[in-house]
C-alpha cells in the first residue's frame, strides 16, 4: 500500500468507485481508494439497480442522464458487463395534478434533448399489459429507464480507475483523519497512515462517522428500504420483450422485471429511519430482518395495480438501509470550514446519480469548478444551523413524499419553524403565511380578512393570488414594508479590503457613501454571485447577496482570503426592513432627524431611526422608490414599532416574498438561481452591464468576460408577455419560435401591477428583438407570447430615482 497520495477516497461503494474513476478520467492518476471490507459493502450490494433520468431539479436530471450514458463507456473500457437492461419506464398519473407534473417534466425534456413521451391509457396498455389502468389518466414514458447489476457496475468503475493508474486497498478501514497545517491530511487506517493532499468522504452508510473524524456533521440519515422479488410468472415468461419499469406513485411503488418474475419496491408511509445514533462499524454484508407488516398497505395497492401479483409467490425479500439528505439530493463538494476535505455522500440513487456525482466532484477538485450549477447538491446548501434534530424529521418527510407530486409553490412542514427572527410572533398575529429558506422562516404573504391562511400547492395560480395582488398594489400605490433578514450579509474590512474586492468582484467597488451592484464570477466567467456592495468607510464594506448561498459564498471568500482583509458572515446579526413605494420616503422621514431626501439613489447613510442606529440604503428590488434599513438583530422589534407606527398615516402594508417576486417582474429584474446562476454568464443575462472593464484589476473571470465582450454569446435573456390562462411560467418551460424549441424560461409569474403574465427566458440572440412572437409551452398548452423590452413599471426609472 502506498503511503502518500494526491487523493484518498474513503469508501468503495458505487459512489466512491465513480469518484475514483472520474479523477483518473480527468487526469489525476496518483489517487487511491480505501475500503474497510470488500467493494460494495454498504448499501450498494443490495440495491435494486434501477436507473432513470426524471428529477424535478433540472440539473440533477442532467447528471442522471450523464450517469446512464456512462455505462456503455465503462463496459467498453473494461470489457466487463454492467448487466444493463434498457427497458424503458412509465410513470403513471392518476390525478390531473400528477399529470400536470408529468407534462411539465416532458416540456423540460424537450430542450434537454430527452426523448420522453406523454402516453394515453391505451398506449400504456399496449406497452405494459399487466397494469390495471383503473383510475389512470395517462403517463410519461422514458426510453432511457432501466436497471443494471449493482455489483458488476461498481466493479467496472473500479477496474476502469485501476486501468488508469488508481490504487484500491481493500480491508483497509479509515479510523481517524488528522489535518496538517498545509491543508493536507493524515489518513489513519488499520494498515498504517497515508498522507493525502485531499480526502473524499464517500463512506455511504458511514459518512456521518467519517465526517465526525474531521469534526463536521454531515446532514444525512439512513432509511430502511424494502423490495420483493416474485417467483417466475407465466405472464412474464411468455413475453417476447422485457417488461418496462412502471412507477405507480399513488401506490408508493416501483415495479420491474427481475429474471422471469417481478421486482416491487416501496416508499411506504410508516417508514423507518435506521441507525439514528450512528451506523455500527460491524454492520457488514447483511440485510435487515424482513418487515412485510410495514409495507402491507403498499402491497395491497400493488395488488390492485398489478393483479398478477396476487398469484405470485415471493422468492426473496431485500430489506436494507441507504442514506438521504433532508432534501433527498446528494451532499457533494468542498466541506465548508475544512481544507481539502470533500464530500460525495447521501447519494440515495447511486445508479442514477453516481456517475454525475463522480464527474462533478472530479471537475471541482481538478478544474476548480463543476461544469454546471450544482447548488442543488452542494454540501454548503446547509449552514451551521443544521442538526440531527432537523435532519431526521426532514428525511422522514422526504421519504414519505418521495413519490408525491412536487409543486413549485409547495412549503413542506417538517422540522419547522427551525429558525425565526424576533418578528415571528408579531408577523403571526398579522396573518403571516410562511415559507422557508436556508432554515429560516420567511413570510410568503400576510392573510387578511378571509384570505387563505394556507397556500394550496398548485401548478396553476394558487389561492394566494388575490392576497399577493393586494400587497403588490399597496406597494405601488402607497408603501409596503417587508423584513430583510433573508439576505446573505458580509462585512469586509481591513487595509486590503478594497483591493481584495476589486479582485473577487467583477464590478466597480463604490466610493464611501455609495453602493454598487456587481456579479461575482468563477474563473470560467460564470455567475457565482450577484452582490450589492456598500462602502461604509475607507476600509469597511457591507455585502449582500442570496441568503441561501451564504455558506457557498463564505467558502469561496475563505478560499480566496488574503492578509489585510477580514471577512465576516453577519447574515444573522444584521437584519431590518425594506420600505418600498411612493410614500416610503415620507414614512422614513417621519422616523428620523436625518434628511432622507438628501440620500440619492444608490446612496448609503447612517441614520438613527426612532431610537435605533441604522444603515439606510436607497435601493429596492421592487423597482420602486425604496429603502433598505439595516439594524442589529437585537434592535429589530424597536425599529419595527417605529416604522409601523409612522406608516399608519400612509396605510402601510406588510408584504411577503410572493409579492416581491411579482414586483421584480415589472422591471424584469433577474433573481438568484433563476436568471443568475453558475449555468449562465453575465453577457447572456445582462449582468455584463455591471462589469467594470475599466478597472485596473485582473478580477476573477476577467478573461472570459472580455472574450464574451468581443464575441457575444449565442443566447440572451429576454422578457415575454404571455397570453396565459390560469397558469404562469415557473421555470424551464420551452420557448418555441417557428415550430421549433429555441430556448427555455428561467422564471416567470404574474405581474399584479400590470395584470400580465410574464416570462423571462434565454433564447438565441438573433430572435431577441422587440415584439418577436413566440409560444411558451405551459402544462402542455402552447401559449402565445410577445417579446418586450419595455418594463411594465416605471420604464424611465423615474420612480426609482425620484
Ligand atoms: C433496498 C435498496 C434498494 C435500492 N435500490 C436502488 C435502485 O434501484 N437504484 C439506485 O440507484 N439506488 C438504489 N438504492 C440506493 C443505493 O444502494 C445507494 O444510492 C448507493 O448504494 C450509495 O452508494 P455509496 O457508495 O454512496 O454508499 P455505500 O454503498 O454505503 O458505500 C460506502 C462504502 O464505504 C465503506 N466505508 C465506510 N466507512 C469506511 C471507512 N472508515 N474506511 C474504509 N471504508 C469505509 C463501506 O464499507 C462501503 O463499502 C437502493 C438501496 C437499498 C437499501
Amino acid at each position: 500500500m502506498k503511503t502518500t497520495t494526491r487523493v484518498c477516497v474513503i469508501g468503495g461503494g458505487v459512489v466512491g468507485c465513480s469518484v475514483l474513476y472520474h479523477l483518473t478520467k480527468l487526469g489525476w492518476s496518483d489517487v487511491m481508494l480505501l475500503e474497510r471490507s470488500e467493494l460494495t459493502s454498504g448499501s450498494t450490494w443490495h440495491a435494486a439497480g434501477g436507473f432513470h433520468t426524471m428529477n424535478s431539479d433540472t440539473n440533477m436530471a442532467a447528471l442522471q442522464g450523464y450517469t446512464i450514458g456512462l455505462y456503455k463507456e465503462l463496459e467498453e473500457i473494461t470489457g466487463m458487463s454492467c448487466g444493463l437492461h434498457h427497458v424503458g419506464g412509465i410513470t403513471l398519473a392518476e390525478t390531473p395534478e400528477r399529470f400536470d407534473m408529468l407534462k411539465a417534466e416532458r416540456a423540460k425534456h424537450r430542450y434537454m434533448g430527452l426523448d420522453t413521451a406523454i402516453l394515453t391509457p391505451a398506449e400504456i396498455a399496449d406497452m405494459a399489459e399487466l397494469v390495471n389502468l383503473d383510475g389512470i389518466i395517462g403517463g410519461l414514458y422514458d426510453p432511457l429507464d432501466g436497471h443494471l447489476d449493482p455489483s458488476g457496475t461498481t466493479h467496472a468503475y473500479a477496474r476502469a480507475a485501476k486501468l488508469a493508474g488508481a490504487e484500491i486497498e481493500l480491508h483497509c478501514k479509515v479510523e481517524d483523519l488528522q489535518p496538517r497545517p498545509d491543508g493536507s491530511w493524515d489518513v489513519i487506517t488499520n494498515k498504517g497512515t497515508i498522507h493525502a493532499e485531499h480526502v473524499v468522504n464517500a463512506a455511504g452508510l458511514w459518512a456521518r462517522e467519517v465526517g465526525a473524524m474531521a469534526g463536521v456533521y454531515l446532514p444525512l440519515l439512513p432509511m430502511a428500504h424494502q423490495y420483493l422479488v416474485t417467483d417466475d410468472l407465466p405472464e412474464i415468461m411468455n413475453r417476447e420483450t422485457e417488461f418496462p419499469h412502471v412507477l405507480d406513485c399513488a401506490g408508493e411503488s416501483y415495479f420491474r422485471q427481475e429474471g422471469r418474475g417481478l421486482c416491487i419496491g416501496f416508499y411506504e408511509q410508516p417508514c423507518e429511519p435506521w441507525a439514528l445514533s450512528g451506523t455500527p462499524w460491524e454492520f457488514g454484508h447483511e440485510l435487515l430482518p424482513d418487515n412485510l407488516e410495514k409495507v402491507s398497505d403498499s402491497i395491497e395497492m400493488a395488488y390492485h395495480r398489478f393483479p398478477v401479483l396476487e398469484r405470485a409467490g415471493v422468492k426473496r425479500v431485500i430489506h436494507g438501509p441507504f442514506t438521504f439528505a433532508p432534501d433527498g439530493n446528494p451532499l457533494v463538494g468542498p466541506v465548508p470550514g475544512l481544507r481539502n476535505y470533500w464530500s460525495a455522500c447521501a447519494v440515495m440513487a447511486g445508479f442514477s446519480q453516481g456517475g454525475g456525482v463522480g464527474l462533478t466532484l472530479a471537475q471541482w477538485m481538478i478544474e476548480g469548478e463543476p461544469e454546471r450549477d450544482v447548488t442543488g447538491l452542494d454540501v454548503a446548501r446547509y449552514g451551521k444551523w443544521i442538526t440531527p434534530g432537523y435532519t431526521v424529521p426532514k428525511v422522514i418527510e422526504f421519504y414519505q413524499k418521495r413519490f408525491s407530486v412536487s409543486y413549485p409553490n409547495e412549503e413542506r412542514p417538517a422540522a419547522r419553524p427551525h429558525r425565526t427572527t424576533a418578528m415571528y410572533d408579531i408577523f403571526n398575529e398579522m396573518g403571516a403565511v410562511w415559507g422557508h429558506q436556508f432554515g429560516l422562516e420567511v413570510p410568503n404573504y400576510f392573510a387578511q380578512g378571509d384570505e387563505p391562511t394556507f397556500e394550496t400547492p398548485s401548478f396553476t395560480r394558487s389561492n394566494a393570488f388575490e392576497a399577493t395582488g393586494r400587497e403588490v398594489r399597496a406597494v405601488r400605490e402607497s408603501v409596503g414594508i417587508n423584513e430583510i433578514q433573508n439576505f446573505g450579509k458580509f462585512r469586509v474590512t481591513g487595509p486590503k479590503a478594497r483591493d481584495w474586492l476589486d479582485r473577487i468582484m467583477a464590478g466597480r467597488i463604490p466610493k464611501e457613501g455609495k453602493l454598487t451592484l456587481t456579479p461575482m464570477l468563477s474563473p470560467k466567467g460564470r455567475i457565482i454571485g450577484d452582490f450589492t456592495i456598500s462602502c461604509m468607510g475607507p476600509e469597511s464594506y457591507a455585502l449582500t447577496a442570496s441568503y441561501g448561498a451564504q455558506s457557498m459564498h463564505l467558502r469561496w471568500f475563505e478560499q480566496h482570503g488574503e492578509d489585510g482583509v477580514t471577512i465576516e458572515n453577519v447574515s444573522d446579526r444584521l437584519t431590518g426592513f425594506q420600505l418600498a413605494g411612493p410614500r416610503s420616503r415620507d414614512v422614513l422621514q417621519a422616523c428620523t432627524p436625518s434628511n432622507v431626501a438628501a440620500l440619492p439613489f444608490l446612496g448609503v447613510a447612517q441614520m438613527v431611526v426612532g431610537q435605533i442606529a441604522c444603515t439606510v440604503q436607497r435601493v429596492s428590488y421592487t423597482g420602486d422608490l425604496g429603502y433598505e434599513i439595516y439594524c442589529d438583530h437585537m434592535d429589530q422589534r424597536a425599529l419595527w414599532h417605529t416604522l409601523w407606527t409612522a406608516g399608519q398615516a400612509h396605510n402601510i402594508t406588510p408584504f411577503g416574498m410572493r409579492a416581491m417576486m411579482s414586483l421584480r417582474l415589472d422591471r424584469f429584474f433577474g433573481s438568484w438561481l433563476r436568471e443568475f446562476s453558475p449555468d449562465y454568464t453575465p453577457a447572456e443575462t445582462g449582468l455584463d452591464r455591471f462589469i467594470s472593464f475599466k478597472k485596473n484589476s485582473d478580477f476573477i473571470g476577467r478573461a472570459h468576460a472580455e472574450s464574451e465582450r468581443a464575441t457575444p454569446p449565442n443566447r440572451q435573456l429576454v422578457a415575454f408577455l404571455v397570453d396565459a390562462d390560469n397558469a404562469d411560467v415557473h421555470g424551464y418551460e420551452p420557448v418555441w419560435i417557428n415550430g421549433e424549441v429555441v430556448g427555455f424560461c428561467t422564471s416567470g409569474g404574474y405581474s399584479h401591477h400590470a395584470r400580465q403574465s410574464v416570462a423571462l427566458a434565454l433564447i438565441p440572440r438573433d430572435y431577441a428583438q422587440d415584439s418577436q412572437e413566440a409560444e411558451i409551452e405551459i402544462l402542455s398548452q402552447m401559449r402565445p407570447a410577445r417579446l418586450t423590452t419595455t418594463p411594465l413599471f416605471d420604464p424611465e426609472g423615474t420612480a426609482l430615482r425620484a
